[in-house]
């Protein structure tokens, strides 16, 4: 530990103070205060000198400097320009951690981890704001980044869900598309008090590790994503309904029905229990029959 570290409340409410800063909910601001929490989230992601890390969010720069001192190159997106001359100030010590101001889900970040990380291996690692959780991580996976894993602290509830077993009632669409992707485990779940200000609800640090190919053979990612997008449109209805209401349209209910069939998936079964490979099958059977 070093004393002068940002993630106590002392030096947060310092820094705080003598930048006059408010905090914006809407912008999801919850800045960490606790140095155990940090080691985890930090320890989670594996870094090394060799490696990069992408921070989404720095705030203040509390994981920021930590990602630093285990890093070869840190880029930190943040959103809010009144953080700017502090991080500035903040994160002097370390001149391979760089900020880059903008909105994450207007940024390609594709082209951002090819300029700035000279080929190294780079992770994701962020105390979302709550706000956007969803989006940001969908954008991280749909995008196929060359990301090794993701740690991000968020919402206890989404961790479950995103790291959640067929059948349970945790699983959703979020779930299948991220565990195509990736294999997720949940590191430690984290009280609220160690937020200031502090949020409403409990988090927990979630980790992706990004597999080198997704979990099922798909002809087409896209037509995977709109049948399990249609199959979750409405929990409490059955799979056959969602996929008329959502994808098909009433006029091709017989294909679907058939469809269905041939893949030995009973249409009364409600999205929520089909594993990965069961999704899989479906898309790639709707593909193989022209699509939609
Ligand atoms: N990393 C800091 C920490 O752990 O103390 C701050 C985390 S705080 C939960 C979320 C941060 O994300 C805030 O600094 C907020 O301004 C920033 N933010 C919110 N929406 C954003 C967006 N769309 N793109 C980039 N940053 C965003």
């Amino acid at each position: 530990m070093n004393n002068r570290d940002i993630a106590t409340p002392t030096r947060t409410r310092e820094i705080l103070k003598k930048y006059g800063f408010t905090f914006k909910k809407s912008l999801g601001q919850n800045f960490l205060v606790d140095l155990n929490i940090l080691d985890k989230i930090v320890q989670a992601a594996e870094l090394t000198p060799e490696k990069g890390a992408i921070e989404i969010g720095p705030g203040i720069g509390a994981l920021t400097e930590r990602l630093a001192r285990e890093a070869g190159k840190v880029v930190a997106i943040e959103i809010d320009q009144r953080l700017l001359p502090i991080l500035k100030d903040t994160l002097s010590p370390y001149p391979h951690a760089e900020v880059v101001h903008g909105d994450v889900l207007e940024m390609d970040l594709a082209s951002l981890i090819q300029d700035k990380f000279d080929g190294r291996r780079v992770s994701v690692v962020a105390n979302l704001p709550y706000y956007v959780t969803s989006p940001i991580l969908m954008k991280l996976l749909e995008e196929r980044l060359p990301l090794e894993n993701i740690v991000v602290m968020i919402q206890k509830e989404v961790a479950e869900r995103l790291a959640a077993s067929p059948g349970s009632k945790a699983y959703g669409a979020l779930t299948v598309l991220a565990q195509f992707y990736a294999e997720s485990d949940i590191v430690t779940v984290v009280p609220h008090s160690v937020f200031i200000p502090q949020p409403n609800v409990d988090s927990a640090v979630l980790r992706l590790r990004i597999r080198e190919k997704p979990a099922v053979d798909v002809d087409s990612e896209a037509m995977f994503y709109r049948v399990v997008k249609a199959s979750f449109g409405q929990r409490r209805k059955t799979l056959s309904n969602n996929l008329i209401n959502n994808l098909f349209g009433k006029e091709r209910k017989e294909g679907m029905l058939s469809i269905l069939e041939q893949v030995g998936i009973d249409p009364a079964r409600r999205g929520e229990t089909l594993s990965i490979k069961e999704f899989g099958e479906l898309s790639n059977l709707i593909s193989r029959h022209g699509g939609l």
